[in-house]
């Protein structure tokens, strides 16, 4: 049998190889068989392992405190409170003293119980908590048993895990690949600050893998291969490899600017949507951030979030980019991107936002105001025509109040985009182009299931150019934020094109500023002349 891939999202980027860890089955316990006699001996050994499992958290919170990584360090602290909590506790003594359940199966079932309730509270915030208590339910079973939780090498198979799992397993752990899981978990926000390639959300499927197989978690595309052909295991190699190196020079360079050896400047932004990511971009000298995608913060919404519930997302992120470049995307919802409340919808982007007026609004005035103080800039996604963005610009000046007004920007990742990005930047303070959506639009390809977007494909690349100079002719900046910014391959054409600012994974911003530092600018506009003389023919012949 050949490669079968499990399909998830991604929720960290890079792509590691390795054999499976499987940490949980999941799996409930109805009853059990501890006598009478002996089940409040049981249920005080509950709490100890309970105790056990906070301590834990302490000492890695404290850890993580002594290594600089405060945000972390809090965020799995919640746990330690989670252990002390009366009502989980209460259950766990419940199942063992009504149902006769072992320490361990009754910690896991009491933890379960509570992530279940909180999975299904309208927050997201608090619907995140469930996977925390569940690892918490974990840690203390383990304790119950007298095993100590046992970090592995390799890569992580498992339902679902906590951050104090990430970060306690991340120093020999390649990559995390879960079943259940969401991009904004904070096992994800700790996987992504870690540089730790994760796939979530990859279905029950994903738990047939057995202990030792060799798997490919690709956190760039969302997706997990099993039994991993030798080429796919050997990019996945490189790939390790190369962030690993890459990261190392990246740190030590991060104030030279991204230059090329003939004197052409580029701005190197970052994809970052969560302080983690912000911060580990920080690390490697990015300039500011060229794409948050703000959708992915909210895509266990019951409804359209509140503007406070909008800020209290957002704040923590922009608050960190005082005088600095926050490009933040208006919700690019549909598609694989569809919270609960707007199941069913065919549309996506703006589109959706221009259909349902008064959450663009309250989108638009909660972004402006997390975004205080930043240079902000604002991004519309999927934009098809210069009608959307004269229609953002409308809804805006209804909502600025005397707020500053921010920039507006198109994103530039349909083909109708790229095809009338001349009227668009007339309506724009800067464009930004979406390779991975235009790509996938202009050749009919799935998104997903490619495993390296062609980025040299003649025709996208006549858009991306003719883009590029519809903002020359403009006077406005051109961003490219797709995955082809921090290809190897495409990234010299995309600068010889004339390209101001690439925006790029966290992950990969020193690779990318590093790279561009060994260009020669002249070189690579020869390259991208000839490429589209290509093109020329191509399209002609195509047409
Ligand atoms: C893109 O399409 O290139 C892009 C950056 O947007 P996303 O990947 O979020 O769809
Ligand atoms: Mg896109």
């Amino acid at each position: 049998m050949g490669e079968r891939a499990l399909q998830g999202v991604s929720a960290a980027p890079g792509i590691a190889v390795g054999h499976a860890v499987v940490l949980d089955r999941g799996g409930s316990h109805a009853s059990g068989n501890v006598r009478e006699a002996d089940r409040l001996g049981e249920a005080a050994r509950a709490r100890d392992a309970l105790r056990l499992a906070a301590s834990d958290l302490e000492n890695i919170a404290e850890d993580l405190r002594h290594a600089g990584r405060g945000d972390d360090a809090d965020i799995i602290e919640t746990g330690v409170l989670m252990a002390m909590d009366p009502e989980l506790i209460g259950r766990v003594e419940t199942l063992i003293l009504h149902t006769g359940l072992e320490a361990a199966d009754a910690l896991r079932e009491a933890a379960e119980q509570t992530a279940l309730e909180l999975s299904m509270l309208p927050d997201p915030m608090l619907a995140l908590r469930a996977d925390d208590v569940r690892s918490l339910g974990r840690r203390a079973a383990a304790h119950g048993k007298g095993d100590a939780p046992r970090v592995s090498e390799g890569v992580l198979i498992a339902d679902s895990l906590g951050p104090a799992d990430v970060a306690e397993l991340a120093p020999t752990v390649r990559g995390i690949a879960l079943a259940g899981g969401g991009v904004t978990a904070h096992a994800a926000i700790v996987a992504r600050s870690l540089g730790l390639p994760m796939v979530v959300g990859a279905g029950a499927d994903l738990l047939k893998i057995v202990n030792g197989e060799e798997v490919v978690v690709d956190g760039d595309r969302g997706v997990v291969i099993r039994k991993p052909d030798a080429e796919r295991a050997a990019l996945a190699r490189v790939d390790t490899e190369q962030r690993r190196s890459a990261r190392e020079l990246a740190i030590a360079r991060r104030l030279e600017p991204a230059q090329t050896t003939d004197g052409r400047t580029i701005r190197v932004l970052a994809n970052a949507s969560t302080v983690a990511e912000l911060e580990e971009a920080t690390r490697q000298g990015a300039e500011g951030v060229g794409l948050m995608r703000t959708e992915l913060l909210f895509l266990e919404a019951a409804d359209w979030p509140t503007h406070e519930e909008q800020v209290a997302v957002l704040r923590p992120v922009l608050a960190r980019l005082q005088g600095q470049t926050a490009t933040v995307r208006l919700f690019d919802f549909g598609g694989d991107k569809t919270p609960p409340f707007l199941r069913g919808i065919t549309a996506r982007g703006i589109e959706v936002m221009l259909n349902a007026p008064e959450g663009l609004k309250t989108h638009l005035a909660a972004v402006v105001d997390a975004g205080r103080g930043a240079d902000l800039r604002l991004l519309v996604p999927m934009v098809m025509s210069a009608g959307d963005m004269r229609a953002v610009r409308h809804v805006l000046a209804t909502v600025l109040e005397g707020r500053d007004a921010p920039k507006v920007g198109a994103m530039i990742e349909t083909p109708e985009a790229a095809n009338a990005a001349a009227a668009i930047a007339a309506q724009c303070d800067f464009l930004s182009i979406g390779t991975n959506d235009l790509t996938q639009l202009v050749l009919g390809l799935d998104r997903e299931q490619s495993r390296k977007a062609p980025v040299l494909d003649p025709l996208v690349l006549s858009l991306i150019a003719a883009t590029v100079r519809a903002g020359r002719d403009a006077h406005i900046p051109v961003d490219v934020c797709g995955e082809a910014a921090s290809d190897e391959k495409s990234l010299p054409i995309i600068v010889g094109f004339g390209t101001d600012e690439l925006s790029v994974a966290a992950a990969r911003v020193g690779q990318v500023r590093q790279w561009v530092r060994e260009l020669d600018f002249a070189d690579c506009r020869r390259r991208s002349e000839a490429l589209l003389g290509q093109s020329g023919n191509t399209s002609r012949q195509r047409v």
